[in-house]
């Protein structure tokens, strides 16, 4: 929802004592009128008219679009007693009367959303004691939260259902005024005193509301819940009325379609294969590790055989690899357990991408852990380890053939 602006028009307003009649109140078709302009912002960029048929952002419904006097409506504004008009381009200076036209597509998604939470809160109200505790109507879906934290998925199915039913009954939707002193049956008590704007689905529901509505259950369309959240102690429901119910399930189909598609298996066959890809994918996973650990043995032999001993018997093998890829360090970690374990040999270990030492020994050799360490100190790197293999980095290339020749 966009954010409330703050009209540079305030600081000049010295008179507001005429209120801006609401036309919606009374006919949410009205498309297109004709107003008197009564003020208008300093900058020209906000006009102020005698009546409109503009719906301004309230009650978590959003503004109208459209135009006046042929410039475009960016905004619309509820300052209480006066709403303001805010425009693309500034009005002309003379402008005294305009006609309106209010874009209708818009309009008329807002009236069969804001419709559909009245009759989807009523249902889950009347059949499920489910009390809706706030609404919010986004540009993509909307949502109500339910006085729950859980929700069942079997109530949620059962209350779309009937919210579809009423739909295709249909019910009328009436809009009238009535005193708070007298008007009963409200859905939530009345949330001020004097006359109420009562929206009334025949039979199902009465809530005081100053939103626009169609004027029949029949003109939602169709509602599809889409989800739910819980959001502290209550759950969020997320729901998509008339067209947009058809483009979200649109757009589920196209991409089950795309998924089946590169899958190569029919929508309806999607889980059980993408169950079977998980199993064949753990068992090549295992199998990639076991035929990992072979390799190793067998090239931990040809470099430990390959190499001479000095005359104490050590041999000393190096490996250089340019590393960058994820499992590098710890190949390169299994090959040095490998060759150590094969007799008395030390083993070092590079990667290029990012400068890193692997230093093993084996058993009765050196301290690799000591040793590494010191030298990373000295070539500015860090690292550490036990005994057997110890591992670090170093900044640079530099460093890392520097670090190499101290250990050699
Ligand atoms: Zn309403």
């Amino acid at each position: 929802m966009p954010a409330r602006r703050t009209l540079r028009h305030r600081a000049i307003s010295c008179y507001a004592a005429f209120m801006t009649e609401r036309l919606y109140y009374t006919d949410a078709y009205l498309r297109a009128f004709d107003a008197r302009v009564v003020d208008r912002a300093a900058d020209d960029h906000a006009l102020y008219l005698d009546r409109t048929a503009f719906y301004p952002t309230s009650g978590g419904q959003l503004f109208d679009t459209g135009t006046l006097a042929g410039i475009a409506v960016i905004d619309v504004v509820d300052e209480g007693e006066r709403i303001a008009h805010v425009l693309a381009a500034p009005a002309p200076r003379d402008l005294q009367v305009v006609s309106g036209i209010v874009d209708w597509s818009r309009r008329f998604d807002h009236m069969q959303q804001h419709t559909g939470q009245h009759l989807l809160s009523a249902i889950f109200a009347d059949r499920f004691k489910l009390n809706t505790v706030s609404v919010h109507f986004g540009a993509e879906s909307s949502t109500l939260d339910l006085d729950e934290e859980f929700v069942s998925p079997k109530t949620l199915l059962a209350a779309e259902d009937l919210v579809n039913l009423a739909i295709a009954e249909p019910r009328e939707v009436s809009v009238y005024f009535e005193s708070a002193a007298t008007a009963t049956g409200l859905r939530k008590a009345a949330p001020r005193e004097g006359e109420l704007r009562i929206v009334d689905i025949a039979s199902l529901d009465k809530s005081a509301c100053g939103g626009t509505h169609v004027r029949t259950t029949a003109e939602i369309g169709t509602l599809l819940i889409r989800g739910t959240e819980k959001v502290r102690k209550t759950t969020r429901v997320e729901f998509v009325c008339g067209l947009r119910a058809v483009r979200a399930a649109r757009a589920d189909h196209e991409l089950i379609t795309a998924l089946a598609q590169s899958l190569a298996v029919a929508p309806a066959e999607l889980v059980a294969k993408t169950m079977a890809q998980g199993d064949d994918l753990r068992t090549a996973q295992s199998a990639r590790k076991e035929a990992s650990t072979a390799l190793d043995a067998y090239r931990a032999r040809e470099r430990f055989d390959a190499s001479v001993p000095d005359a104490s018997g050590r041999r000393r093998v190096v490996e250089r690899r340019p590393g960058g890829t994820p499992d590098a360090l710890n190949e390169l970690r299994s090959l040095a357990h490998a060759l150590v374990a094969l007799g008395d040999a030390l083993f070092i270990g590079t990667l290029a991408s990012p400068p890193t030492i692997v230093l093993a020994s084996s058993e009765g050799g050196i301290d690799a852990g000591v040793v590494l360490k010191k030298v990373l100190t000295d070539h500015g790197g860090r690292g550490g380890g036990n005994a057997r293999i110890a591992q670090g980095t170093v900044p640079s290339t530099e460093a890392l053939d520097a670090a190499i020749s101290a250990l050699a």
